[in-house]
């Protein structure tokens, strides 16, 4: 899929490096999450409050330069897979010329972003010239009256033009996330499902977490396994298969068409055991896991000029940091997690 060359390289083109980076539970760690700001132009109900939410100062984020250090130490060790998110990593400038330093790296293999679309339209192509071919692209409604519940933005234009922008720039590989939310957005889970399956996009329903402030609760998720039943109302469904043992992700083709539907159980069957991620917050802090707290400071390291040993060295303190599996707050409990979705990278 990649290899096909962009202005940033060739990903995969060189030979990989052995992983290394292996925690305690005999996980490969192979994906680096970098979460490029924690900023972000839509507020989902489900990530950030509507007012109120305080971000980094600009001088706290790692530089296009710290990063792509990092990232080459990095895929010295094994890892393979370099995705990008936020908060929205679209508002980060110039973008582009980060994924066209990333994709130079001998042995990375892929540079795929997560993204909420609405300026996919203006910088589609800088992306796919610069080496990325893959992208997730949240997206909870497809009339513009949900979309705007859910988002507190009227912006479905913007994604739906950005998305048949990104087409038109080269991407195959689009995956729709979903997060269906009761009495929210579930009257648009057929709706979406079904203009999904017509324009040939991989949707995907993401079960709701608990995360940060949002107001998670047990009733308000809608689980895979109910997600399901209303798909069947409308579409017959094959078996389950993942893309790999590590994806999240367990994809059902919709029969008689090409398309897939797909779901993350997070909740209901979350995917620790299989796990093979590291994050980089966007102010340089590895997390080892996406619902705990423990972070290694890298942003110290890499400011002071740490030699690669020195990298390597935290890369495998934060693999080894990994915890079996997660913690999630209880229900009513104050949240687990110090930080918005968004600040983390999700
Ligand atoms: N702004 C980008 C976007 O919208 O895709 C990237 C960042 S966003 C935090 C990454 C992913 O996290 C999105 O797919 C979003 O739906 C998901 N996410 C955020 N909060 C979540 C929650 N409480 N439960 C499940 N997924 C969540």
């Amino acid at each position: 899929m990649l290899g096909e060359g962009g202005a940033g390289g060739s990903p995969g083109a060189s030979a990989a490096a052995p992983v290394q980076l292996i925690d305690g539970q005999g996980r490969a760690i192979t994906d680096l999450r970098i979460s490029v700001t924690d900023r972000c132009n839509l507020r989902c109900v489900y990530c950030l409050p509507a007012r109120g939410a305080r971000f980094l100062a600009p001088g706290r984020l790692l530089s296009f330069g710290e990063i792509a250090r990092l990232a080459a130490v990095a895929v010295g060790l094994g890892i393979r897979k370099l995705r990008l998110t936020g908060g929205e990593p679209l508002v980060r400038a110039d973008l582009d010329r980060l994924v066209a330093r990333l994709c130079a790296i001998p042995g990375v293999a892929d540079v795929p972003l997560t993204t909420n679309g609405v300026l996919l339209a203006g910088q589609a192509e800088a992306l796919y010239a610069a080496g990325a071919r893959r992208l997730n692209i949240s997206l909870d409604a497809v009339e513009a009256g949900a979309f705007q519940r859910m988002t507190r933005a009227p912006a479905l234009r913007a994604v739906l033009v950005g998305i048949a922008a990104a087409r038109r720039a080269g991407f195959r590989d689009i995956k729709l996330n979903m997060i269906p939310i009761r009495g929210q957005n579930e009257d648009q889970i057929l709706p979406l499902a079904r203009w999904a399956v017509d324009e040939g996009l991989h949707l995907r329903f993401i079960e709701y977490m608990p995360f940060g402030a949002n107001p998670w609760s047990p009733e308000q998720m809608l689980s895979a396994k109910e997600v399901h039943r209303r798909l069947g109302e409308a579409f017959s469904l094959g078996p389950g298969r993942r893309a790999s043992p590590s994806s999240p992700a367990v994809d059902h083709q919709v029969l008689g068409t090409g398309a897939y539907l797909g779901f993350i159980p997070s909740m209901t069957a979350p995917f620790c055991p299989n796990c093979s991620r590291l994050r980089l917050t966007a102010d340089g802090r590895l997390r080892p896991c996406l619902h705990a707290d423990t972070e290694i400071d890298v942003a110290a390291a890499l400011r002071a000029g740490a030699p690669p040993e020195r990298l390597r060295g935290l890369l495998r303190l934060a693999a080894a940091s990994k915890p079996p599996g997660r913690v999630l707050a209880a229900p009513g409990k104050p949240p687990q997690q110090r930080r918005f979705m968004a600040s983390v990278g999700g």
